[in-house]
């Protein structure tokens, strides 16, 4: 597919929790549990301006955080 063609908007939350592409709502976000693909398979949209360093360590503290605070409430 073409990255010139006209896609409708998708709905941020769910293209988010499903890992989905920003541009079109149907390509794969990621090929792993936390790799990110260097373009959408769908509409051909290039996510190598992303920065995938900043996801690990966001998820870890974000983990971290929540456990603490279920364990110490
Ligand atoms: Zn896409």
């Amino acid at each position: 597919m073409s990255s010139e063609q006209e896609w409708p908007p998708p709905p941020p939350l769910s293209t988010g929790l499903r890992g989905r592409c920003s541009h079109c709502g149907q390509g794969h976000l990621l090929s792993g549990f936390l790799k990110l693909r260097s373009h959408c398979e769908v509409c051909g949209l290039d996510y190598s301006n992303a920065n995938p360093a900043t996801c690990g360590p966001a998820l870890r503290q974000r983990l971290t955080l929540d456990l603490t605070a279920v364990r110490f409430p």
